[in-house]
């Protein structure tokens, strides 16, 4: 491993970069705002290795945000890719690779029937609440504050200043009469839920069912089927936004994990192994209502690609034919769980380390994480100064204290032991 030295290239680019794009990053977190510093540029990568355009090498453990989870450039992946793309990158028309895939993933997650593609996870949950809304007539919807369901208007909303109620924009540019429609509850917390859904209005209740956009916030036992049950009650469609969760903490997403089946499921990421892709399915009767079997309208110039499907079809044909792996990521997550834990009591610092099989989450400074409280009062400085102690030794963490971060297959071979080391020795000198 070459720690990070000169970051000349980078830095240089970086500059450039920031002239014509915002923040010089086509997605906010890359520009390592919450840490500080500038980001490394990646020429490559292979396995659980980044190669930078310095010449640095680290471990990465941000896994193109959960989208990897075999790791870098997959032979497998790789291949399949190669023996596509020759052929045509997009029709516009059917192909066989799509109905492959759809019939994988109606045979691996649980509560999808029928599914369609779309080009990324924000379409995704965008299109599952327009169902929700056409097929119960209603429409309001409940979000969980600390979840994130893409940039859509409607998820775009944190709480106001009442109880569980209104909410608010989050972004300007959000109007505020779409902000209203969307209220916003507690994580694990069932009485939040249930006051929100009392005046039955509200047509969808839209949850990470492991919160990873708030760093890794595990469901209590009670909650993903106290959520079933008050949906059930109150007339509402229950949506798990899977995006990161599905095919990550089982091969039938969080879903199979916990036993609880939602109506309506949004997967992306894994989905696509690695290309832009995404896809949201469900129950038959709501996903026939999208057209053109039924009325609610969504479509995709470029949904269900070839170079989508060939990527999604290895990725998902592995996973299935390796069904072992999820009891690997199992351990392997404890196994880095109980050791960074370890540290931190050493340390005598508070602290806390969730994995939810191979996802993670590292909160510095709390004793306990539920929701969204919890979280927020995270140590962020300390978490830059572990993040850099990280970077500094050739292990990349997602730059920020609110994001989880993933296992890939590649990590399983003693890679992830000499980044447990890098880790520890992280965590003993930013604590000071
Ligand atoms: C990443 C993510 C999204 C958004 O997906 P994009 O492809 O970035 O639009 C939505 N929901 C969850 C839970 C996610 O993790």
């Amino acid at each position: 491993m070459t720690p990070a030295t000169s970051r000349t290239r980078s830095t240089e680019w970086f500059a450039r970069a920031t002239e014509v794009m915002p923040g010089g990053v086509n997605s906010p977190v890359r520009a390592f705002g919450a840490v500080g510093g500038s980001p490394p540029f990646v020429e490559s990568a292979r396995g659980a290795h980044l190669h930078t355009v310095d010449g640095d090498e680290y471990i990465d453990f941000v896994a193109s945000w959960g989208a990897l989870i075999l790791g870098h450039a997959h032979p497998l992946v790789v291949a399949a890719l190669e023996e596509v793309i020759a052929a045509g990158t997009s029709f516009g028309l059917p192909t066989v690779a799509e109905v492959e895939l759809a019939e994988l993933v109606c045979s691996l997650v649980p509560s999808v029937e029928v599914v369609r593609m779309v080009n990324s996870g924000t379409e995704a949950t965008a299109s599952v609440l327009r169902i929700a809304r056409a097929a119960t007539g209603r429409s309001k919807v409940v979000k969980f504050e600390g979840c994130y369901h893409g940039h859509s208007d409607s998820f775009l909303v944190k709480a106001g200043s009442g109880l569980a109620t209104f909410g608010e924009p989050s972004s300007p540019g959000v109007p505020p009469a779409t902000a209203s429609d969307t209220r916003v509850a507690r994580y694990n917390d069932l009485d939040s839920v249930a006051d929100c859904l009392a005046d039955r209005e509200v047509a969808a209740v839209v949850v990470e069912p492991v919160a990873g956009n708030m760093g890794c916030v595990p469901p209590d036992p009670d909650f993903l089927p106290g959520l079933r049950r008050l949906c059930d009650e109150h007339g509402t469609l229950l949506v798990f936004d899977e995006v990161m969760t599905g095919f990550r903490v089982a091969l039938g997403g969080a879903q199979a994990r916990y036993g609880v089946v939602p109506d309506l499921t949004a997967l992306g990421k894994v989905v696509a192994g690695g290309a832009p892709g995404a896809a949201y399915g469900g129950r038959a009767d709501l996903m026939r209502q999208v057209a053109p079997d039924g009325p609610v309208y969504q479509a995709g110039t470029l949904a269900g690609n070839p170079l989508v499907t060939a990527a999604g079809l290895a990725t998902l044909r592995y996973l299935a034919d390796h069904p072992d792996l999820y009891d690997r990521f199992d351990v392997a997550g404890g196994r880095v769980a109980d050791h960074l834990g370890a540290v931190l009591s050493r340390i005598g610092r508070p602290g806390v380390v969730t994995h939810v099989g191979g996802m993670f989450g590292i909160f510095l400074g709390v004793e306990d994480v539920r929701s969204w409280d919890d979280v927020s009062a995270v140590d962020r400085e300390w978490f830059g100064r572990f993040f850099r102690a990280a970077l500094e030794r050739g292990v990349l963490l997602p730059p920020s204290a609110f994001e989880a971060w993933f296992l890939m297959e590649a990590h399983l071979d003693g890679t992830l032991d000499r980044a447990l080391d890098v880790l520890e020795e992280a965590l003993e000198v930013s604590a000071r």
